[in-house]
């Protein structure tokens, strides 16, 4: 590891943000289709138990790694350097180059984003696991945030891991959290919302949030204490309350009038990381 404080750490841990930020581009893409293409194989599994055996040809194989990515316009096979982060969208002025087709704004926001986050770990902690860890728990974090925007999912494979990362992190004093707190953290977290829900649904009839959203709280938990939990909330509803009603006003809510809790759970969530969990107190007057 390299010796020295902020900026050295800073710089390289930026240039991993922009490379991790390409992947994460890519498990927000591709994971929610691998979950559907999943429980379309489960759902075809019981018919046909249930009826004949049909079908074994093996479909083809969807991950994380294969097919290599295409443009959704023409199907162009994205070449190693139209891939390079934040660069090849420069290069490329947001277009596909076969067909000129936009290329979307997120991709680069994602790629940068992770870069500013992970710069930000590596000043704040300098060299060393701590920074790491709070590299990866951005990651995870950017990732959900997005996946939950686009679909209303918050997948196990991301939501679980991170709460068991926090709670290793704890427990390996890799971050400054006591393992008791965390560990309450993730308990509380979990049962907190779990309340909410039932309570929510049993007076209104409707479901407020999902168990995705129990499992990030029950991370945020395990990784800042419990006693962050009431800011991460505080401010989670209030940017949630905010752009709820602008969505609202304007108009375009989605089909079914959800507006996705998890990615204001996640922008408090790294909030909390950057300024603490007092300071989100303070900004809102408590
Ligand atoms: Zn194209």
């Amino acid at each position: 590891m390299l010796t020295g404080s902020g900026a050295p750490g800073a710089a390289l841990l930026g240039v991993l943000g922009l490379l991790v930020g390409s992947f994460l581009n890519v498990v927000i893409h591709r994971l929610p289709k691998m979950m559907e293409l999943r429980w379309a194989a489960e759902c075809a599994e019981i018919q046909n138990t249930e009826e004949s055996p049909v079908d074994s040809s093996a479909p083809e194989p969807f991950n994380l790694m294969v097919p290599r990515s295409r443009c959704p316009q023409c199907g162009h096979q994205i070449r190693w350097y139209e891939n390079i982060p934040v660069f090849s969208y420069l290069a490329l002025r947001g277009r596909c180059s076969q067909c000129a087709a936009p290329i979307s704004a997120r991709y680069p926001a994602v790629e940068l984003t992770t870069a500013a986050l992970f710069a930000w770990c590596g000043w704040h902690w300098g060299p060393g696991w701590e920074a790491l860890a709070w590299c990866g728990f951005s990651a995870a974090v950017l990732a959900l945030a997005c996946i939950d925007w686009d679909t209303t999912l918050l997948p196990d494979d991301i939501t679980l891991p991170l709460l068991w990362a926090g709670l290793c992190a704890a427990g390996l004093r890799v971050t400054d959290t006591p393992l008791p707190d965390a560990l309450w953290g993730a308990v509380a977290g979990y049962l907190s919302l779990w309340l909410v829900y039932w309570a929510f649904k049993l007076i209104t009839g409707k479901e407020g949030m999902g168990y995705g959203d129990f499992k990030l709280f029950a991370a945020f938990g395990a990784w800042f204490g419990w006693q962050a939990l009431i800011p991460v909330i505080l401010m989670a509803s209030v940017i949630g309350a905010v752009i709820g009603i602008a969505i609202k006003l304007k108009g375009n809510l989605r089909e079914g009038g959800y507006v996705p809790f998890g990615p204001f759970l996640a922008l408090a969530g790294l909030t909390s990381m950057v300024f603490g969990p007092a300071a989100i107190l303070s900004s809102i007057g408590l």
